[in-house]
């Protein structure tokens, strides 16, 4: 039988975590769903077959994010500066070492550096690179390989890879969603995932608050006609009148890009540095991802981010790009 996804390192990857007595595990910082459910799948799954497992990322203090209690990840969480060194260390979702934030210097230093990810042109920074663009999310493949490490999926290990599919496919609604998606998301519900109390959970518990923010940011949004390209923006300040966090704003990009009259959004979300954290979405043909790129930052073609100074500066250069 060949290897999984025709990878050249996937058996060693495999036999370099069955044979691992202890192995730290982190994922990118800033975590979504999919790097959340990924890291919590790995780490019940290699606590399963006796293993020391430990769970970080790189942003000091580390606190599981709004909306992801269900998750238990701060019971399992240790932080990053007291994570310790093991020849093993498992990178999950990272498209480029500096994903892994105060984590960085391990995938360099740990002996075996395996790195699980799903983004085009993930830089292969792991001594074993387990690269998947065509997998809807790093969950789909951390499922198969801690089933190829003798895994059982249990209940609690499906929920947790449940929620890196259907945070990183929308649901099952982008381009990514594809055939061996649904295979393995049929999978995770035979296996008893309870679906929608799950989306629930990830979708339906927003404070009211939320609500009040989501007027405003709606309200204020920009809509460049010629460029087909429509934003907006949250600034400290808002959070504070609305009584919100930045946790709790990860969707607003998706309330954005649901008018015809765009077909690339922007949310810019100001961080306590005062620097913005911009979301880009693009419904295709046209790849946002080249244009976090070309600003330092990264992701998907049709969905990617980068860090910014300033809104109106960034506006006028991504305008710029989309007008070539
Ligand atoms: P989001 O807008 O949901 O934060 O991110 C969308 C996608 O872009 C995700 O795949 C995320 O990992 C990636 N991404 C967001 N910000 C950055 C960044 O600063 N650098 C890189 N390399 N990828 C990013
Ligand atoms: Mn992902």
């Amino acid at each position: 039988m060949s290897a999984r996804y025709d990878l050249a390192d996937w058996d060693a990857a495999v036999s370099a975590l069955c044979a691992a007595d202890e192995v730290a595990i982190a994922c990118h910082v800033n975590p979504d769903g999919d790097a959340l459910g990924s890291l919590m799948a790995a780490y019940l799954g290699l606590r399963q077959l006796g293993k020391r497992a430990f769970a970080s990322w790189g942003t000091s203090p580390a606190k599981s994010p709004y909306g992801y209690d269900f998750l238990h990840v701060d019971e399992a969480l240790t932080q990053p500066a007291a994570l310790p060194r093991t020849d093993t260390f498992l990178a999950l979702d990272c498209g480029a070492a500096d994903r892994l934030g105060e984590l960085e210097g391990r995938a360099s230093d740990s002996r075996c550096t395996i790195n699980v990810d799903h983004h085009p042109g993930n830089d292969q920074f792991g001594n074993l690179n387990l690269v998947v663009p065509t997998a809807s999310s790093s969950a789909e493949l951390m499922m198969r390989l801690l089933q190829d490490c003798g895994v059982q999926i249990d209940r609690a290990i499906a929920t947790c890879l449940w929620t890196g599919v259907v945070t990183d496919t929308g649901r099952f609604q982008y381009s990514n969603t594809s055939p061996e998606t649904l295979r393995l998301a049929s999978e995770l519900l035979e296996l008893g995932v309870p679906a929608p109390d799950l989306a629930g959970e990830i979708w339906g518990s927003l404070p009211f608050a939320y609500l009040r923010l989501l007027g405003l940011v709606l309200g204020r949004a920009k809509l460049l006609a010629d460029a087909g390209f429509v934003y907006s923006w949250v600034r400290l300040e808002d959070l504070e009148a609305t009584g919100t966090s930045l946790d709790e704003a990860e969707g607003l990009i998706d309330a954005l890009r649901s008018t015809r009259d765009a077909d690339v959004a922007a949310i810019f979300k100001q961080q306590d540095d005062g620097k913005f954290r911009v979301s880009l979405r693009s419904k295709g043909p046209r790849s946002v991802g080249e244009i976090a790129r070309a600003r330092g930052g990264g992701g998907h073609e049709l969905a990617a981010g980068f860090t910014a100074d300033d809104v109106d500066a960034t506006v006028v250069g991504i305008r710029r790009d989309l007008s070539r």
